[in-house]
C-alpha cells in the first residue's frame, strides 16, 4: 500500500478559542485548538475537529463590590452553527443519551464538530452545559460524549479517519471506543488494542501532577465508559485509578509534550509508566491572523519610527479599552507591563508586589503601570483569593494598576499588542509551553519571563526580551520565590527601565529582535508541519 502523505486527522479536544464571544474555551488549551485548527484551514490539510457545544461555556467572571471574583453563567446561543441533521446515542449510566453533531467552519478553521446533549429527549440535557464545571460522575460523562460520542459521529459522517490526535487526556474515552469497535468485529482485546495504538496520537499538557485527571475504576464501569471492556482491560490501559494522561500514554503510538523543556519534563515525570509510547517535544504555535497586528510585522524591516509609531497605535487602543471599561486613562508615554494567566498560586501573579519598599515608589509615580486580567477556577478558593489580592492592588494604586475581569481572548489581543512588556514569572518548570509570550513577541511586546515553557527557546537575555533568573531552581518553594522575587526586580530595575526611559533607540531595536526571531519559529505553521512529520505520520 502506498504511504499517505497526508493522513485525515480527527483532533479531539474539550475547548476551543476560535473568537473571543464563542464561549466554548477557557484557556490556553482551547485557545492552542482553535489557532491550530485555523492554521490547518489555511494550509487545506485534511483534518476536523471533534468538541463540544457547550450551552454556558466556561464561567463569567465578574468582580463583586467588595472585590472578589463572583461565577456568573449566562445561557448561550450561536446563529452561525450549521446543524448537520446527525444525532448519536451514547449509553450513560445504562441509559441513552443522544448527541446533536452541529458544524462550525466560519472562523477560517478545518471543520468542527460540536456535540451537544441539550434535547428534549434527553434525561439529563446538562451533560454539556459547563465546561470544566464539574467533577466525578458528571466529568466521565462528558468525557464519555467527547471521545465515544466524537467516533460514533465521524462514523455518522462518514468521515474516513487515519489519525485520532488526543488533545490531552480529555479524550482518551475515544480509544475505548476504538478498541471496542474492534472487538465488537471478533478481535481480541490485545489485537484490537494493538491495532487501535496505529491510530492514534496524544499531546500532553500538564507538567503539574495534580492537573492530569484519573478516576475510579468502579465509577468508570458504573458510567458505562469501559464499553466492550472488562475492568482489568481497562485497568491494563490506565490503571487504578484510571489515570487518563497514562492510559492516553498507552493508547498512543507516540505521544508529545509543547515545548522542548516541558518535554524534560514529561518524560522525568512519566518514566515509571511501562508499555508507553515515546514522548517527544513539539513547542506549541500561535495562528499570527488572530494575535498579530500584520503592521506591526510589515515594521520590523522599517525604520525605528515606524516601529515605535505602530506601537503606540497598539498601546492607545489598549488604553482607550481600559477607559471605557474602567474610567482610568494609563499614560502612553510610560511603561505598560501586561500579565494576564489564569489565577493558579504556581504562576504567582502578585510576585512583582513581592517587595513593597521597591515597587510602590514605582507605582505611586507611575513610572510603572501595570495591567492584569485572568479568572480563577470556579471552583477554587485560591484562585479566586488570587484575583482578589490583585483588585486590592488596584484600589490602592487606582492609576497605575489595573485589573480586567473576565479574560477572553479579546482581552487576550488588546493586551499582547498593546503593552509594553509581557510578565511571565510561574514557578519553574511547570508552565508547558504558554503562548501568550509568543503572541507579545510578534506584536513587538518584550518578554520579561522565567526561562520555563517557550522562553527558553528563544530568549536571547538583552536582545529579544529578558530573562528572570536562570535554570538552578531550589528545591523549595519558598526559596524558589525568594530567588526569583530578587531576579525579577534585579532585571526590572536595571535594565527594563532604565531601557524604556533613557536608551529608546536600544529600545525599539528590541523590538525589532523580538518580532524577527520569532514570527517563524513560533507560528503554528513550523507547528502543523512538524505534528504531520513527527506524529501522523510517524510509524
Ligand atoms: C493566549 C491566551 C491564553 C494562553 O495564555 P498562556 O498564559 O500563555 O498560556 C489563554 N487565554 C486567552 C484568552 C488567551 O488569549
Amino acid at each position: 500500500m502506498k504511504k499517505k502523505t497526508k493522513p485525515i486527522v480527527a483532533y479531539f479536544c474539550m475547548e476551543y478559542g476560535l473568537k473571543s464571544d464563542f464561549h466554548i474555551y477557557a484557556g490556553g488549551l482551547g485557545i492552542l485548538a482553535g489557532d491550530y485548527l485555523k492554521g490547518a484551514g489555511d494550509q487545506g490539510y485534511p483534518l476536523v475537529g471533534i468538541g463540544i457545544k457547550w450551552k454556558q461555556g466556561y464561567t463569567t467572571q465578574v468582580i463583586n463590590t467588595e472585590g472578589f471574583p463572583v461565577d456568573t453563567y449566562p445561557i448561550y446561543e450561536y446563529d452561525f452553527l450549521e446543524d448537520t441533521g446527525i444525532t448519536v446515542e451514547v449509553i450513560i449510566r445504562k441509559r441513552p443519551v443522544f448527541c446533536k453533531v452541529w458544524k462550525c467552519n466560519q472562523f477560517g478553521n478545518a471543520d468542527l464538530y460540536l456535540l451537544d446533549t441539550d434535547l428534549p429527549q434527553n434525561e439529563d440535557p446538562w451533560i454539556t452545559g459547563q465546561l470544566y464545571g464539574w467533577f466525578g460522575e458528571e466529568r466521565i460523562a462528558q468525557e464519555m460524549i467527547l471521545g465515544i460520542g466524537g467516533v460514533r459521529a465521524l462514523r455518522a459522517l462518514k468521515i474516513p479517519v487515519d489519525i485520532y490526535h488526543f488533545n490531552e487526556g480529555h479524550a482518551l474515552l475515544a480509544g475505548i471506543e476504538l478498541i471496542s469497535e474492534k472487538m465488537d468485529r471478533g478481535l481480541s482485546f490485545e489485537a484490537a488494542w494493538q491495532t487501535t495504538k496505529k491510530e492514534i496520537v496524544f499531546t500532553t499538557h500538564t507538567p503539574v501532577i495534580q492537573g492530569n485527571e484519573s478516576h475510579p475504576l468502579d465509577r468508570l464501569m458504573y458510567m458505562g465508559a469501559n464499553i466492550s471492556l472488562k475492568r482489568s482491560q481497562l485497568r491494563k490501559i490506565g490503571g487504578s485509578p484510571f489515570n487518563m494522561t497514562v492510559g492516553a500514554l498507552r493508547m498512543a503510538k507516540i505521544s508529545n509534550a509543547v515545548a522542548r523543556l516541558h518535554g524534560i519534563t514529561a518524560k522525568e515525570m512519566w518514566k515509571k509508566v511501562k508499555n508507553k509510547s515515546e514522548i517527544i517535544a513539539i513547542t506549541n504555535g500561535i495562528h499570527k491572523p488572530t494575535w498579530v497586528d500584520p503592521k506591526m510585522l510589515e515594521s520590523a524591516d522599517k525604520s525605528n519610527q515606524i516601529i515605535w509609531n505602530t506601537h503606540q497605535r497598539n498601546k492607545k487602543k489598549l488604553i482607550d479599552f481600559i477607559y471605557r471599561r474602567k474610567g482610568v486613562k494609563l499614560d502612553e508615554e510610560k511603561l505598560i507591563i501586561g500579565f494576564s494567566r489564569r489565577a493558579v498560586p504556581y504562576k504567582r501573579s502578585d510576585l512583582i508586589f513581592g517587595n513593597p519598599r521597591l515597587i510602590y515608589p514605582l507605582l505611586k509615580s507611575g513610572k510603572i503601570q501595570i495591567v492584569f486580567s485572568g479568572k480563577g477556577h470556579p471552583l477554587d478558593d485560591t484562585g479566586k483569593k488570587i484575583v482578589y489580592r490583585l483588585v486590592s492592588m488596584q484600589k490602592k494604586f487606582p492609576n497605575a494598576v489595573v485589573f480586567l475581569e473576565n479574560y477572553d481572548m479579546e482581552i487576550g489581543a488588546l493586551l499582547t499588542r498593546g503593552t509594553d512588556v509581557w510578565l511571565n514569572n510561574p514557578r519553574r518548570p511547570k508552565e508547558a509551553s504558554g503562548t501568550s509570550g509568543m503572541k507579545a513577541a510578534m506584536n513587538g511586546v518584550l518578554n520579561l519571563s522565567i526561562l520555563d515553557g517557550w522562553w527558553p527557546e528563544a530568549c536571547q537575555h538583552g536582545i529579544n526580551g529578558w530573562q528572570i533568573g536562570d535554570t538552578l531552581v531550589p528545591d523549595d518553594e519558598k526559596d524558589q520565590d525568594e530567588r526569583d522575587e530578587r531576579a525579577l526586580y534585579q532585571v526590572l530595575l536595571n535594565q527594563v527601565i532604565p531601557t524604556y526611559y533613557e536608551d529608546r533607540n536600544k529600545w525599539i531595536e528590541m523590538m525589532r529582535a523580538s518580532i524577527l526571531s520569532t514570527e517563524n519559529e513560533f507560528s503554528v505553521e513550523r507547528m502543523l508541519d512538524e505534528y504531520i512529520r513527527l506524529m501522523y505520520l510517524h510509524r
